[in-house]
């Protein structure tokens, strides 16, 4: 018999990569500035993902768990304003429900911190903790109790890889903050989180190829365009490496792809990628998001004036550096 919380896992925790998601965004959503991610192996034997961010206290821990807990809307309006990443309550349960879950927690105001244990989404051990301000969350033997889906995982190489390359675009769509990710003993990357976007590609995809990039700004009406495109010459034969965010989130986008591409029209062969990270930011009037537990889609307003803008813009640049 499987539970509400085990069927809901189903929908949000497809994976290991799905899980340190949901935690690094909560992370976001409480104000960290420094979040540090431990991974062991293919990240079912241990996830772990720490804070600096705002905590929960005492009273709200043992709720944080629960079914639609969700601290982030209070009333319904809320939800045309909302600002944060996660709002519906369902990965802390979720995930507990399929892990051996512990969380450490104190706020800053708080003199003392709190540690609860779950086993299956069921309450283990609740007692008070020293700890340093922020939130600590560890998730182990993840899928302990629905084998079918631990049978489906791949292996270290491909989990793994698919955990390392999501924190990358997400420390990219947030150079303000310190993502530090280690696998054991090594530390995959570590950004600076100073606010500069070279500095965090720089972390991620190493200096030699960070150097290398051309720097684009631009800013048109209401569009606003930043970031850093490789030069023709510098190409992949995967869009691995092209990541674009709107607003601060990460977006996949066909139209925005398709764009990036016309822009190298001519200048690299068919399916050869650039290296790009750029970020776009318009009123949010300009688009529309709609969030699965799974998927992301996106619809722009003007998609013919997007497009081509960044289109043009990717051109100019690459031609104006051109020795
Ligand atoms: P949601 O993010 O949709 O609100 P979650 O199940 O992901 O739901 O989290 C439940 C609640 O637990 C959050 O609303 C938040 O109050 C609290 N929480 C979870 N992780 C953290 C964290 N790292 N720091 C502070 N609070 C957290
Ligand atoms: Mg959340």
């Amino acid at each position: 018999p499987h539970s509400a919380d085990q069927i809901a896992a189903g929908e949000v925790v497809e994976r290991p990569v799905s899980v340190v998601k949901e935690l690094v965004e909560n992370s976001l959503d409480a104000g960290a500035k420094q979040i540090e991610i431990t991974i062991e192996g293919n990240g079912v034997s241990l996830i772990r993902v720490h804070d600096d961010g705002s905590g929960i206290s005492p009273e709200d821990l043992p709720q944080a768990v629960l079914r639609h807990a969700t601290s982030k809307i209070r009333k319904i309006e809320d939800l045309d304003e909302l600002q944060t990443l996660g709002f519906r309550g369902e990965a802390l349960p979720s995930i507990a429900s399929v892990s051996h879950l512990e969380i450490v927690s104190r706020p800053a105001e708080s003199l003392i911190g709190m540690s609860l244990k779950l086993t299956g989404g069921k309450q283990d051990d609740l007692q008070e903790i020293g700890c340093p301000p922020g939130t600590t969350i560890t998730v182990k033997d993840l899928f302990f109790n629905t084998p079918a889906r631990r049978k489906f995982l791949k292996s270290i190489n491909t989990e793994f890889g698919l955990i390392s390359d999501m924190l990358g675009r997400i420390a990219m769509a947030r150079p303000d903050v310190s993502f530090s990710l280690k696998h054991p003993k090594q530390i995959v990357f570590q950004t600076p989180g100073r606010g500069k976007l070279l500095e965090s590609i720089s972390s991620i995809y190493g200096q030699k190829l960070a150097r290398q990039l051309i720097p684009l700004t631009i800013s048109l009406d209401q569009y606003h365009l930043e970031g850093f495109i490789s030069p023709p010459d510098l190409v992949r034969s995967t869009r691995q490496e092209e990541t674009t965010i709107v607003n601060g989130r990460i977006i996949h986008s066909k139209l925005l792809s398709r764009a990036i591409s016309d822009g190298y029209h001519t200048l690299i062969p068919n399916r050869l990628y650039p290296i790009i990270v750029l970020h776009l930011t318009l009123p949010p009037r300009e688009y529309d998001v709609n969030v699965h537990p799974t998927k992301m889609e996106i619809r722009f307003q003007d998609e013919k004036i997007l497009s081509q803008f960044i289109t043009e813009q990717i051109r100019k640049t690459l031609l104006a550096s051109r020795p």
